[in-house]
């Protein structure tokens, strides 16, 4: 086959500039986060701190919805509850128009708790026990089931009832990207998704409204989206023909990278990632030219998590003490640990200075402050000379970190919102020996101790 043309493109590379110390810092000092001081910031609210920007999530989320929106006539986001489930920054998200996507009995609560209608709360994951399903099928919420344990355990539920559930099959499937998802849901290309269609397809209880997937997360090529929203549309046309059953909506999950820089990528994340336009060209194109009779295009459903919060969210930390490896290597010890940035796992999270330094810089490891070997935030970095009692930003940390952070060694500190009129609130306290006692209880015998 005779190579088809293709046109040239220049893309600006930001990464590995050198300058006269040899690699660059990356790092020019950050004191301000829409325009409030870091350090006012800690003096009030403490170090470390969670910092979160309302007019970036407002900003990211519209940018996002304007990608797809643009391409496609019905376009709807459900904000990804274990991304970011403090109940201030689900509220922005829902006051921008998503729904809600929650995988736990939880979550499911804390979206009825924000308000969200029961029937726009789309209910995900491989953990729904009979009476989460029953309060599903009462709220009219979306059911995303992902087993056939789950299937049989609806049916049962709702045999001899007239109640309706409104449910969707969560589909697995190969989209050349691996290791291949394939523990949620029902696979395509063995025929079990088919299978689990069939089986709903046959049951006067089961309302079939929607087919659902969520191909991985963090996806560095929009490509594999077309492959999904491919066997999606295949399904539901099949769906249609042999079922009579018109699929309404096609939910296209999330997965989508926010521009963190994964460990061991040689680029800045920021240069590699697909874009929102990259993403919404990949499935919209595949769904728009599948076939579908324009009154019949379903909705479309994206369930997109890291990718609209992580550039919102700051953490702030300070330097406890700096030394010296038994290697000579520098080593900085900050206040913050693994412990509230689980995301350090996988980022080389960009950190910044808090104040004005000097045109040296040293390699160095940074620490946290969990008396822990895993306690590491960044392995070697290049950064300005620091000292104790500096001040540092943490940069895109808000998804993830806010629910998968742990209470390990010590407590959890405060989240402040800054919103689009420059005032800070609180949106959640530090944890106190109290937040942590209340829920511990002691055996008489041994309430007293003969020291
Ligand atoms: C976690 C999750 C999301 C969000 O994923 P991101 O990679 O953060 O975009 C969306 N849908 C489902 C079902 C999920 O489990």
């Amino acid at each position: 086959m005779k190579p088809s043309y293709e046109r040239p493109l220049i893309q600006k590379l930001n990464a590995g500039l050198l300058n006269k110390f040899g690699s660059r810092t990356e790092y020019t000092p950050v004191k301000q986060i829409d325009g409030i001081s870091v350090n006012d910031l800690m003096d009030r609210y403490g170090s470390p701190l969670f910092v979160i920007s309302e007019t970036t999530i407002r900003r990211t989320y519209q940018r996002a919805l304007k990608a797809f929106k643009v391409r496609y006539p019905k376009v709807q986001f459900a904000w990804s509850y274990k991304t970011n489930y403090l109940d201030a920054v689900c509220k922005i998200f829902h006051q921008e128009g998503s729904w809600a996507e929650v995988v736990s009995r939880f979550e499911y609560d804390k979206a009825i708790r924000n308000g969200v209608p029961g029937n726009l709360i789309i209910f995900n994951g491989p953990d729904k026990i009979k009476e989460d399903l029953k309060t599903a099928v009462v709220n009219r919420s979306l059911i995303h089931i992902d087993h056939f344990d789950e299937l049989y355990t609806l049916i049962e539920m709702l045999d001899g009832t007239s109640d309706k559930a409104r449910v969707a099959i969560r589909v697995n499937m190969d989209t050349g990207i691996y290791p291949q998802w394939d523990r949620f849901g029902f696979n395509y290309e063995s025929g079990q998704a088919w299978n689990a269609i069939m089986k709903i397809a046959a049951q006067q209880n089961l309302e079939l409204e929607g087919l659902h997937c969520h191909i991985g997360t963090y996806m560095l090529t929009a490509s594999a989206y077309a492959v999904a929203a491919r066997k999606m549309c295949e399904l539901a046309q099949a769906t249609a023909e042999k079922a009579g059953i018109r699929i309404k909506y096609l939910d296209m999950g999330g997965g989508f990278c926010s521009s963190n820089t994964l460990k061991g990528s040689y680029l800045q994340g920021a240069d590699v990632i697909p874009n929102f336009d990259d993403y919404a060209d990949a499935i919209v194109n595949t769904i728009l030219n599948f076939g579908f009779k324009p009154e019949e295009l379903p909705l479309l459903i994206l369930e997109t998590g890291r990718a609209l919060i992580d550039d919102a969210g700051y953490l702030l930390g300070s330097v406890l003490a700096t030394k010296h490896l038994a290697n000579g290597r520098r080593a900085t010890v900050l206040d913050v640990g693994v412990n509230i940035l689980f995301t350090s796992f996988w980022y080389n999270h960009r950190v910044s200075p808090a104040q004005d330094f000097t045109q040296h810089a040293e390699e160095m490891a940074l620490y946290g402050p969990l008396c822990m070997n895993i306690d590491c935030i960044r392995e070697s970095v290049s950064l300005p000379l620091l000292k104790k009692g500096d001040r540092v930003v943490i940069h895109e940390v808000g998804a993830y970190n806010m629910t998968q952070w742990m209470q390990f060694i010590t407590l959890r500190p405060k989240v402040v919102m800054i919103d689009t009129t420059g005032k800070v609130h609180v949106i959640r306290n530090n944890e106190t020996v109290e937040t942590i006692l209340q829920n511990e209880s002691v055996p008489d015998h041994l309430k007293t101790i003969p020291l």
